[in-house]
């Protein structure tokens, strides 16, 4: 699978910015737990989501074309320990308003730092989700910083606590290319 060729189209600051899309895709999850360098892993181009941890972009919805597939959206990652509560609300009604309202939104990419495992708020979100019956699918980022021989027992542990089958989460390592083939293909057939 050749790399996905994305191209940054717009930033937004909620739902009613965004341009209308045939078919798309999104990525949620907490700040540092890998989202940029898995973009750019997918993409295979250096330093492409950079424009989303430029400041005052990372607290926007940034839309990506993923050329002959469909849309991509990265959202804001959740968990900024030191925001204030006003903020913090304010990101989670923008959120929620693009997950909950996005027409043609195929699958919701939850990420969860595998060298850490699953946080509260990402339970959290994995919660929500169920509970209102969005698409979603966990990936495990930063495989490479498990110890070989911790692998089964950590994979094993993740998925226990995120409520789904071993098999039902994709791990990847941005570092190492790990996934990151299997990931682009199923990302093309989410948008298909
Ligand atoms: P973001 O805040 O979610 O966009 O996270 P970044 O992509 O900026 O990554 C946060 C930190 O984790 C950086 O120091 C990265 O170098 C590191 N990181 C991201 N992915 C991997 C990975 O697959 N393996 C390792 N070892 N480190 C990673």
């Amino acid at each position: 699978m050749p790399p996905l060729r994305l191209e940054f189209v717009q930033s937004a600051t909620d739902l009613a910015q965004l341009p209308t899309s045939q078919s798309e895709v999104t990525v949620v999850g907490r700040s540092n737990v890998g989202k940029s360098s898995l973009l750019n892993a997918l993409g295979a181009r250096k330093r492409l989501a950079h424009v989303s941890n430029t400041p005052g972009r990372t607290r926007l919805l940034n839309l990506f074309e993923i050329q002959g597939h469909g849309t991509f959206v990265d959202l804001p990652g959740y968990g900024f320990a030191n925001a204030p509560a006003a903020m913090r609300a304010g990101w989670q009604a923008m959120i929620e308003g693009y997950l909950l309202e996005r027409e043609n939104l195929k699958m919701v990419m939850v990420l969860v730092d595998g060298a850490v495992g699953p946080t509260k708020l990402d339970i959290q979100m994995l919660e929500w989700l169920r509970a209102m019956g969005l698409p979603h699918s966990v990936i495990a980022t930063k495989l490479d910083k498990v110890k070989p021989s911790k692998r089964n027992i950590r994979k094993k542990d993740l998925a226990t606590k995120c409520q789904l089958e071993e098999a039902d989460v994709i791990w990847t390592s941005a570092e190492k290319g790990t996934g990151i083939d299997r990931l682009r293909g199923l990302v093309v057939r989410w948008l298909s």
